[in-house]
Parts: C-alpha cells; sequence; structure tokens
C-alpha cells in the first residue's frame, strides 16, 4: 500500500519561535538565509516534499507572523497543503502545543520537528512516518555519538561516564500518533522545560522507537553550524 492514500492525514509541525540568540544573526533563527533562503522555507518545503503530508504548521515568534506567512510563500509549496502560522509561546514545549491547538482536524500522525534542523532531508520525514505507520507510537531519528558524554555536577565536576555505545544524539522530525501527541501535550503542564516530544511521552512509560537519523539534520544553533550547513548545500548540488 502506499504511504498517505488510504492511512489518514499527516500533519507536521514546524517550530521556529525560538530566538536564536547562540547564533547571534540580529533576527530570529528561522529567518536567517543559508545560501539566500530562509531556514523556514527551506524546513516547510522539505516537508511539503512528502506527499503524505497534508497539513503543515509553522510556529513562529508572534513578532514574526507576517514574516513567516511569506517565508511560506517562498517555499512554493503544493497547493493541497494546508500551511496555518501561529504564535508561538516562552518554551519549546508551549510553542509545539500551539501547533497542535491550531490543527482543525485531529491527524492519524503528527510530526514535530525544529526548523533549526532545516536540511533534513524529505527521506528522513518519510522514515519516520513509515515506523509511525509500522506500529511504533512514538518515532525519534538518531545517530550514534562520537564523543565521550559526561555527566557533570553544578561545580563542573564529573559525576558520571555513561557507556557511550548505548547513547544517541536524537534530531528530528519526531512522529507520533496523532492520539498519543495530542493527549500528552493536552495534559502537560505550562512551560515544562522539556527539549523535546519524545520526553513527554517517556514519562507515561510509551515506548519511543529510535531510528537511523541523518548527518544533514544537524541543528544550526551557532554560527559555526551555519558554515557547515552551507558545505552540506554545496555538497548536495555538486
Ligand atoms: O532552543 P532550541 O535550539 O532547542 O530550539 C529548537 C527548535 O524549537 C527551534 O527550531 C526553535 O525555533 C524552536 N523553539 C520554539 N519556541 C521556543 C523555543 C524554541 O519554537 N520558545
Amino acid at each position: 500500500m502506499r504511504l498517505g492514500d488510504a492511512e489518514g492525514p499527516v500533519a507536521v509541525v514546524l517550530v521556529a519561535a525560538g530566538s536564536g540568540a547562540r547564533l547571534g544573526a540580529g533576527a530570529p533563527k528561522a529567518f536567517v538565509l543559508l545560501r539566500g533562503q530562509s531556514l523556514l522555507t527551506r524546513a516547510l518545503g522539505t516537508a511539503a516534499e512528502c506527499p503524505h503530508i497534508s497539513t503543515a504548521v509553522i510556529v513562529a515568534p508572534s513578532s514574526h507572523l507576517a514574516e513567516a506567512a511569506a517565508a511560506a510563500s517562498a517555499a512554493g509549496v503544493r497547493a493541497d497543503l494546508e500551511v496555518i502560522v501561529v504564535p508561538g509561546g516562552a518554551h519549546r514545549g508551549d510553542s509545539v502545543s500551539a501547533g497542535l491547538r491550531s490543527l482543525t482536524k485531529r491527524p492519524t500522525v503528527v510530526l514535530v520537528h525544529d526548523v533549526a534542523r532545516a536540511l533534513a532531508p524529505a527521506s528522513l520525514f518519510t522514515a519516520v512516518i513509515e515506523a509511525v505507520r509500522a506500529g511504533h507510537p512514538a518515532v525519534v531519528p538518531g545517530l550514534p555519538v562520537v564523543d565521550t558524554i559526561k555527566q557533570v555536577d553544578v561545580t563542573g565536576r564529573v559525576v558520571a561516564t555513561p557507556d557511550r555505545s548505548a547513547l544517541r544524539a536524537i534530531q528530528t522530525p519526531q512522529g507520533f500518533t496523532g492520539e498519543l501527541l495530542l493527549g500528552v501535550h493536552e495534559t502537560s503542564a505550562e512551560s515544562d522545560p522539556v527539549t523535546d516530544d519524545a520526553a513527554l511521552v517517556e514519562r507515561l512509560g510509551t515506548p519511543v522507537h529510535v531510528i537511523p537519523g541523518d548527518g544533514r539534520a544537524l541543528k544550526i544553533t551557532t554560527p559555526e553550524d551555519l558554515v557547515l550547513a552551507e558545505t552540506l548545500l554545496e555538497r548536495s548540488r555538486a
């Protein structure tokens, strides 16, 4: 069976309401240009390449709603993709909740994607959707960790060195059944400091499945990441 035909609607929430202070670009990160196109335009354009996705919600800074709508137009997405723009909240989780609340119908599958991971390829979106369709209620892409990770206390003293082979660096898009993600966000506290959606699901004891991540889905956070992203773009064009 082809994905997206008979298996219910898929929505993606693109979170883009962060300030991007660490990038130091003087504008919210989603509007920073990468080879002439904003991170938001690139992320939306890639999501729209997945025929399974019928709705894209852009969660933007409340000060930049018009710019978000313009960035969406610049992506030139297919006419049958519903695009919704809403203001975000103080924390990432609040922004995801705002995006989910704007959905007019409950999707069968919902993805949450950091616009900061603007080069995540369409194949990664598809792999996440397929894994949810295959029966995993929560799916995250992850890469093996190359650095040795140490846990430290407030004084900077090392308190533990976890076994690296058991660690994964988790990316987005993360995928969930609509029922699960809308349910956890309806009951989670406002301004919960979790840094991804899977963490809310883990608290319920619901299994979260990890699939192979993709190096192109790096989170563009610092000026160095922007240089790396430009290099990746050049390589993909060559
Ligand atoms: O801050 P962090 O790098 O973890 O942000 C990850 C993603 O969440 C980014 O795409 C950012 O725009 C988004 N975000 C948001 N609302 C916030 C904070 C972050 O949409 N209040």
